[in-house]
């Protein structure tokens, strides 16, 4: 009998196994779900059956079942891969640009800031201000050029300032602020949001300094503040520091200015005219 490549099983084929009569295929089946679990390779070992009997109904070759099949596999890692880029980066909430109304802030350039969202600023290792008043979407923004990071393969850690300087802090008091920076240094993209809302000591500034000036032209920084550059004087304490710091940060520097009326104060308002109206 001439069969397919990847026709049904023969004449089924009885073998003891543990005392039972198990068909031969289904020994096969069992073994390679085995061989499956032992290679790590998840997918393949859920999918294979499926796919193979796919495979013969539709007469594909062996090769043509084996790519599908590790395609599925390569699919799945990478997916799960994003997932983990997504939850090591350490986001404070999940924002993306679809829930972006851009026409709440006709200063920002919608064009300039979804171009961004295409990482290669990240891969030019330049970085990004967002600079404006309260509640007009800069950490919204922040999260989802972050997102799109994660999902274009790049290792990102998100902070607010407050949070990166009281770790910073505590790593260099347990004596493990060299592996924590290390750490920082392996993210292709720093969050660091919030800048200029909380006062800090001098020893935080300067830890802060250091980290912004090591990852000069070597990884990306994007910083958000309520204060415009003019009075960063403010949070890095001193003249000097804060020009050294300023002219490494926004050397190469894409920086946007999202001022305007607070985006929650707006929604409220419009829910309680809608209330009154009714
Ligand atoms: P900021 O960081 O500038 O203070 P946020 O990003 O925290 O502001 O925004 C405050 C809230 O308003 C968040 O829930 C955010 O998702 C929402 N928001 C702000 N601007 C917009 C916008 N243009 N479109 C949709 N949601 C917005
Ligand atoms: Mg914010």
């Amino acid at each position: 009998m001439v069969r397919g490549p990847l026709s049904g099983p023969g004449p089924v084929t009885l073998f003891r196994l543990q005392e039972r009569c198990v068909p031969m295929a289904d020994v096969t089946t069992e073994l390679l779900k085995a061989h499956f679990r032992q290679l790590r390779l998840p997918t393949m070992g859920r999918e294979f059956e499926t796919l193979a009997r796919d495979a013969a109904a539709t007469n594909q070759t062996f090769t043509q079942f084996l790519l599908r099949l590790t395609e599925l596999e390569l699919a799945a890692r990478a997916a799960n891969a994003v997932i983990t880029r997504i939850r090591d980066a350490g986001f404070p909430v999940e924002k993306d640009f679809d829930t972006f109304d851009f026409t709440a802030l006709p200063g920002l350039s919608k064009p300039k800031v979804l171009e961004l969202g295409r990482c290669e600023w990240i891969e030019q290792k330049s970085n990004c201000c967002l600079i404006g008043s309260h509640g007009t979407g800069k950490t919204h923004v922040a999260v989802a050029l972050g997102l799109a990071a994660c999902r274009a393969g790049l290792r990102v850690r998100f902070f607010t300032a407050a949070e990166l300087v009281s770790r910073l802090e505590k790593e260099q008091k347990q004596y493990t602020l060299d592996r924590f920076l290390g750490q920082l240094d392996r993210a292709q993209l720093l969050i660091c949001d919030e800048l200029g809302y909380v006062t800090m000591s001098r020893g935080g500034v300067e830890l802060l300094f250091r980290v912004f000036a090591d990852r000069y032209e070597r990884g990306s920084i994007l910083v958000t503040s309520n204060l415009p550059f003019s009075e960063w004087g403010q949070i890095f304490q001193g003249e000097r520091m804060t020009a050294a710091l300023l002219d490494r940060l926004t050397h190469h520097a894409q920086i946007f200015e999202m001022n305007g009326e607070s985006y929650r104060f707006r929604e409220s308002m419009k829910s309680k005219k809608g209330r009154k109206a009714e």
